[in-house]
Protein backbone atom coordinates (compact mmCIF):
# COMPACT_ATOMS: atom_id res chain seq x y z
CA UNK A 1 0.00 0.00 0.00
CA UNK A 2 1.30 3.12 -1.24
CA UNK A 3 0.71 5.21 2.14
CA UNK A 4 0.36 8.92 -0.15
CA UNK A 5 2.67 11.07 1.98
CA UNK A 6 5.80 11.03 -0.67
CA UNK A 7 6.75 14.50 -0.82
CA UNK A 8 5.24 15.85 2.77
CA UNK A 9 7.08 16.83 5.58
CA UNK A 10 7.30 15.72 8.87
CA UNK A 11 8.65 16.45 12.21
CA UNK A 12 9.66 13.54 14.57
CA UNK A 13 10.40 14.39 18.37
CA UNK A 14 13.08 12.57 20.14
CA UNK A 15 14.43 10.07 17.20
CA UNK A 16 17.59 9.58 17.49
CA UNK A 17 16.66 5.93 19.11
CA UNK A 18 13.72 3.87 20.07
CA UNK A 19 9.93 4.34 19.20
CA UNK A 20 10.69 7.94 17.70
CA UNK A 21 13.46 6.80 15.59
CA UNK A 22 11.19 3.94 14.23
CA UNK A 23 8.28 6.51 13.19
CA UNK A 24 10.91 8.22 11.50
CA UNK A 25 12.49 5.70 9.71
CA UNK A 26 8.79 4.27 9.04
CA UNK A 27 7.85 8.04 7.80
CA UNK A 28 11.19 8.30 5.40
CA UNK A 29 10.71 4.87 3.89
CA UNK A 30 7.46 6.17 2.61
CA UNK A 31 8.84 9.36 0.69
CA UNK A 32 8.22 11.82 3.37
CA UNK A 33 10.56 14.45 3.98
CA UNK A 34 12.16 13.94 7.49
CA UNK A 35 13.42 16.59 10.15
CA UNK A 36 14.80 14.56 13.49
CA UNK A 37 15.53 15.69 16.80
CA UNK A 38 17.30 14.65 20.09
CA UNK A 39 19.40 15.87 22.91
CA UNK A 40 22.56 14.08 22.39
CA UNK A 41 24.61 14.71 18.79
CA UNK A 42 26.22 11.92 18.27
CA UNK A 43 23.01 8.86 17.79
CA UNK A 44 21.14 12.01 16.21
CA UNK A 45 23.65 12.47 13.62
CA UNK A 46 23.94 8.40 12.90
CA UNK A 47 20.60 7.98 13.17
CA UNK A 48 20.25 11.05 10.36
CA UNK A 49 23.12 9.81 8.12
CA UNK A 50 21.05 6.02 8.24
CA UNK A 51 17.84 7.82 7.43
CA UNK A 52 19.47 9.32 4.41
CA UNK A 53 21.61 5.90 3.24
CA UNK A 54 18.25 4.25 3.06
CA UNK A 55 16.04 6.71 1.44
CA UNK A 56 18.34 8.97 -0.46
CA UNK A 57 15.08 10.48 -2.64
CA UNK A 58 14.53 12.58 0.98
CA UNK A 59 15.43 15.30 2.35
CA UNK A 60 16.65 14.51 6.35
CA UNK A 61 17.61 17.38 8.79
CA UNK A 62 18.46 16.93 12.09
CA UNK A 63 18.01 19.60 14.90
CA UNK A 64 20.13 18.87 18.15
CA UNK A 65 17.99 20.34 20.97
CA UNK A 66 15.85 19.57 24.52
CA UNK A 67 12.41 19.48 23.02
CA UNK A 68 11.24 19.96 26.22
CA UNK A 69 12.62 23.90 26.20
CA UNK A 70 11.24 26.76 24.41
CA UNK A 71 14.45 26.88 21.99
CA UNK A 72 14.34 23.42 21.57
CA UNK A 73 11.17 23.40 20.38
CA UNK A 74 11.42 26.38 17.94
CA UNK A 75 14.58 24.87 16.54
CA UNK A 76 12.88 22.16 15.24
CA UNK A 77 9.50 23.74 14.06
CA UNK A 78 12.13 25.86 11.69
CA UNK A 79 14.05 23.24 10.11
CA UNK A 80 11.33 22.40 8.09
CA UNK A 81 9.30 24.88 5.45
CA UNK A 82 6.50 23.18 6.31
CA UNK A 83 5.15 20.90 8.59
CA UNK A 84 2.86 18.17 7.40
CA UNK A 85 3.10 15.51 10.38
CA UNK A 86 3.86 16.22 13.25
CA UNK A 87 5.41 12.58 15.68
CA UNK A 88 5.30 14.22 19.63
CA UNK A 89 7.51 12.65 21.68
CA UNK A 90 10.27 12.97 24.53
CA UNK A 91 11.68 10.88 27.47
CA UNK A 92 9.50 9.59 29.75
CA UNK A 93 9.64 10.41 33.82
CA UNK A 94 11.75 8.54 35.92
CA UNK A 95 10.07 5.54 38.16
CA UNK A 96 9.65 5.96 42.00
CA UNK A 97 7.60 6.64 44.72
CA UNK A 98 4.62 9.66 44.56
CA UNK A 99 5.91 10.13 48.51
CA UNK A 100 9.24 11.08 46.64
CA UNK A 101 8.30 13.53 44.62
CA UNK A 102 8.19 17.07 45.24
CA UNK A 103 6.19 20.38 43.09
CA UNK A 104 9.74 20.27 40.67
CA UNK A 105 9.72 16.58 39.83
CA UNK A 106 6.20 16.97 38.77
CA UNK A 107 6.45 20.21 36.52
CA UNK A 108 9.14 18.51 34.59
CA UNK A 109 7.31 15.91 33.86
CA UNK A 110 3.98 17.59 32.99
CA UNK A 111 6.22 19.97 31.24
CA UNK A 112 7.98 17.26 29.24
CA UNK A 113 4.70 14.95 28.45
CA UNK A 114 1.93 17.31 28.37
CA UNK A 115 2.75 20.74 27.84
CA UNK A 116 5.58 19.98 25.23
CA UNK A 117 3.07 18.50 23.24
CA UNK A 118 0.51 20.98 23.06
CA UNK A 119 2.81 23.50 22.74
CA UNK A 120 4.00 21.43 19.09
CA UNK A 121 0.97 20.88 18.50
CA UNK A 122 -0.12 24.66 18.77
CA UNK A 123 2.76 25.64 16.58
CA UNK A 124 1.52 23.32 13.67
CA UNK A 125 -2.38 22.65 13.47
CA UNK A 126 -3.63 26.03 12.49
CA UNK A 127 -0.86 25.98 8.91
CA UNK A 128 -2.47 22.12 8.68
CA UNK A 129 -5.94 23.30 8.84
CA UNK A 130 -5.23 25.84 6.53
CA UNK A 131 -3.41 23.43 3.56
CA UNK A 132 -6.28 20.61 4.29
CA UNK A 133 -3.63 18.21 5.41
CA UNK A 134 -2.37 17.29 9.07
CA UNK A 135 -1.55 14.33 10.40
CA UNK A 136 -0.59 14.37 14.69
CA UNK A 137 0.63 11.31 16.48
CA UNK A 138 1.39 11.82 20.21
CA UNK A 139 3.84 9.16 22.01
CA UNK A 140 2.18 8.26 25.29
CA UNK A 141 2.22 5.28 26.87
CA UNK A 142 -0.20 2.20 27.55
CA UNK A 143 0.13 3.83 31.56
CA UNK A 144 -2.44 6.05 30.24
CA UNK A 145 -5.11 2.86 29.76
CA UNK A 146 -4.14 1.01 32.56
CA UNK A 147 -1.75 2.94 35.17
CA UNK A 148 1.56 1.52 35.94
CA UNK A 149 2.31 1.42 40.06
CA UNK A 150 5.73 3.51 39.74
CA UNK A 151 5.47 5.10 36.82
CA UNK A 152 3.27 7.80 38.35
CA UNK A 153 4.96 10.87 37.05
CA UNK A 154 3.78 9.20 33.12
CA UNK A 155 0.25 8.10 34.32
CA UNK A 156 -0.62 11.59 35.41
CA UNK A 157 0.98 13.81 33.07
CA UNK A 158 0.29 11.66 29.98
CA UNK A 159 -3.71 11.34 31.36
CA UNK A 160 -3.69 15.53 30.90
CA UNK A 161 -2.25 15.22 27.54
CA UNK A 162 -4.97 12.66 26.26
CA UNK A 163 -7.82 14.75 28.08
CA UNK A 164 -6.72 17.94 25.97
CA UNK A 165 -6.49 15.67 22.67
CA UNK A 166 -10.02 14.35 22.90
CA UNK A 167 -11.03 17.43 22.65
CA UNK A 168 -8.79 19.07 20.29
CA UNK A 169 -9.12 16.15 17.90
CA UNK A 170 -12.82 16.56 17.40
CA UNK A 171 -13.16 20.47 17.40
CA UNK A 172 -14.73 20.99 13.46
CA UNK A 173 -12.19 23.17 12.26
CA UNK A 174 -9.77 20.45 12.83
CA UNK A 175 -11.52 17.36 11.86
CA UNK A 176 -13.36 19.22 9.19
CA UNK A 177 -9.95 20.09 7.61
CA UNK A 178 -8.10 16.83 7.78
CA UNK A 179 -6.08 17.23 10.40
CA UNK A 180 -6.33 13.98 12.98
CA UNK A 181 -4.58 14.14 16.42
CA UNK A 182 -4.54 10.51 17.62
CA UNK A 183 -2.29 8.83 20.05
CA UNK A 184 0.00 5.97 20.11
CA UNK A 185 0.21 3.98 23.31
CA UNK A 186 2.84 1.61 23.48
CA UNK A 187 3.02 -1.43 25.88
CA UNK A 188 6.33 -3.03 26.46
CA UNK A 189 9.51 -2.41 23.98
CA UNK A 190 12.99 -3.38 23.41
CA UNK A 191 14.68 0.24 24.00
CA UNK A 192 16.58 2.09 25.87
CA UNK A 193 14.09 3.89 27.84
CA UNK A 194 12.94 -0.20 28.74
CA UNK A 195 16.65 -1.34 29.92
CA UNK A 196 16.13 1.77 32.38
CA UNK A 197 13.24 0.61 33.37
CA UNK A 198 14.34 -2.74 34.36
CA UNK A 199 17.58 -1.50 35.64
CA UNK A 200 15.44 0.41 38.16
CA UNK A 201 13.44 -2.03 39.16
CA UNK A 202 16.37 -4.63 39.51
CA UNK A 203 18.25 -2.58 41.87
CA UNK A 204 15.00 -1.71 43.67
CA UNK A 205 14.29 -5.09 44.35
CA UNK A 206 18.01 -6.52 44.78
CA UNK A 207 17.86 -9.18 42.24
CA UNK A 208 19.73 -9.41 38.56
CA UNK A 209 18.57 -6.92 35.29
CA UNK A 210 18.07 -10.27 33.28
CA UNK A 211 15.49 -12.06 35.48
CA UNK A 212 13.33 -8.80 35.99
CA UNK A 213 13.30 -8.45 31.96
CA UNK A 214 12.74 -12.21 31.70
CA UNK A 215 9.49 -11.90 34.16
CA UNK A 216 8.35 -8.82 32.23
CA UNK A 217 8.45 -10.80 28.87
CA UNK A 218 6.51 -13.62 30.49
CA UNK A 219 4.21 -11.20 31.56
CA UNK A 220 3.17 -10.13 28.04
CA UNK A 221 0.82 -12.73 25.86
CA UNK A 222 3.03 -11.94 22.66
CA UNK A 223 5.84 -13.65 25.11
CA UNK A 224 7.90 -10.86 23.59
CA UNK A 225 9.03 -7.48 23.53
CA UNK A 226 8.07 -5.21 20.98
CA UNK A 227 9.75 -3.53 17.90
CA UNK A 228 10.37 -0.10 17.28
CA UNK A 229 10.19 -1.13 13.70
CA UNK A 230 6.52 -1.92 14.17
CA UNK A 231 5.65 0.99 16.29
CA UNK A 232 6.52 2.96 13.44
CA UNK A 233 4.66 1.35 10.74
CA UNK A 234 1.44 1.73 12.73
CA UNK A 235 2.84 5.68 13.28
CA UNK A 236 2.84 5.81 9.49
CA UNK A 237 -0.28 4.25 9.01
CA UNK A 238 -2.04 6.79 11.40
CA UNK A 239 -0.18 9.61 9.24
CA UNK A 240 -0.79 8.41 5.85
CA UNK A 241 -3.21 9.74 3.37
CA UNK A 242 -5.76 6.76 4.32
CA UNK A 243 -6.35 7.81 7.98
CA UNK A 244 -8.21 11.17 7.57
CA UNK A 245 -11.35 9.36 9.12
CA UNK A 246 -9.43 8.21 12.24
CA UNK A 247 -9.31 10.99 14.81
CA UNK A 248 -9.14 11.35 18.96
CA UNK A 249 -8.12 7.36 19.13
CA UNK A 250 -6.13 6.23 21.49
CA UNK A 251 -4.21 3.26 19.80
CA UNK A 252 -2.69 0.38 22.44
CA UNK A 253 0.38 -1.61 20.52
CA UNK A 254 1.46 -4.31 23.09
CA UNK A 255 1.01 -7.29 22.29
CA UNK A 256 -2.24 -8.01 24.13
CA UNK A 257 -0.98 -7.27 27.45
CA UNK A 258 -4.32 -4.54 28.26
CA UNK A 259 -6.90 -6.79 29.47
CA UNK A 260 -10.01 -5.22 28.74
CA UNK A 261 -12.32 -5.70 26.10
CA UNK A 262 -11.91 -2.56 25.03
P1 LIG B 1 14.48 5.68 24.31
O1 LIG B 1 14.81 4.43 23.58
O2 LIG B 1 15.18 5.98 25.59
O3 LIG B 1 14.69 6.89 23.29
C1 LIG B 1 14.39 8.19 23.67
C2 LIG B 1 14.76 9.13 22.54
O4 LIG B 1 14.27 10.42 22.88
C3 LIG B 1 16.24 9.28 22.33
O5 LIG B 1 16.49 9.54 20.96
C4 LIG B 1 16.58 10.50 23.18
O6 LIG B 1 17.79 11.10 22.74
C5 LIG B 1 15.36 11.36 22.90
N1 LIG B 1 15.04 12.33 23.93
C6 LIG B 1 14.77 12.07 25.23
N2 LIG B 1 14.47 13.21 25.88
C7 LIG B 1 14.54 14.20 24.96
C8 LIG B 1 14.35 15.61 25.01
N3 LIG B 1 14.03 16.21 26.16
N4 LIG B 1 14.49 16.33 23.89
C9 LIG B 1 14.82 15.73 22.71
N5 LIG B 1 15.02 14.41 22.61
C10 LIG B 1 14.89 13.65 23.72
O7 LIG B 1 12.92 5.75 24.70
P2 LIG B 1 11.68 5.01 23.99
O8 LIG B 1 11.53 3.67 24.57
O9 LIG B 1 11.77 5.20 22.54
O10 LIG B 1 10.47 5.87 24.60
C11 LIG B 1 9.87 6.95 23.91
C12 LIG B 1 8.70 7.41 24.75
O11 LIG B 1 7.76 6.33 24.88
C13 LIG B 1 9.08 7.81 26.17
O12 LIG B 1 8.31 8.89 26.59
C14 LIG B 1 8.72 6.57 26.97
O13 LIG B 1 8.44 6.85 28.32
C15 LIG B 1 7.49 6.09 26.23
N6 LIG B 1 7.21 4.68 26.46
C16 LIG B 1 8.12 3.73 26.14
C17 LIG B 1 7.82 2.39 26.40
C18 LIG B 1 8.81 1.29 26.08
O14 LIG B 1 8.54 0.14 26.42
N7 LIG B 1 9.91 1.55 25.45
C19 LIG B 1 6.60 2.03 26.98
C20 LIG B 1 5.68 3.04 27.27
C21 LIG B 1 6.00 4.37 27.02
P3 LIG B 1 18.65 12.03 23.75
O15 LIG B 1 18.68 11.32 25.07
O16 LIG B 1 19.97 12.16 23.09
O17 LIG B 1 17.92 13.34 23.82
Amino acid sequence: MDLGIKGRWALVCAASKGLGKGCAAALASEGANIVITARGAEALEETASALRRANPDIEVRSVQGDITTVDGRSRALAAAPQIDILVTNAGGPPPGDFRQWNRDDWLKAIDANMLTPIELIKAVIDGMCERGFGRIVNITSGAVKAPIDALGLSNGSRSGLTGFVAGLARQPRVAGRNVTVNNLLPGPFATDRMNSIVAAQAARDGRPAADVLAARVARNPSGRLGDAAEFGAACAFLCSSHAGFITGQNLLIDGGEYPGTF
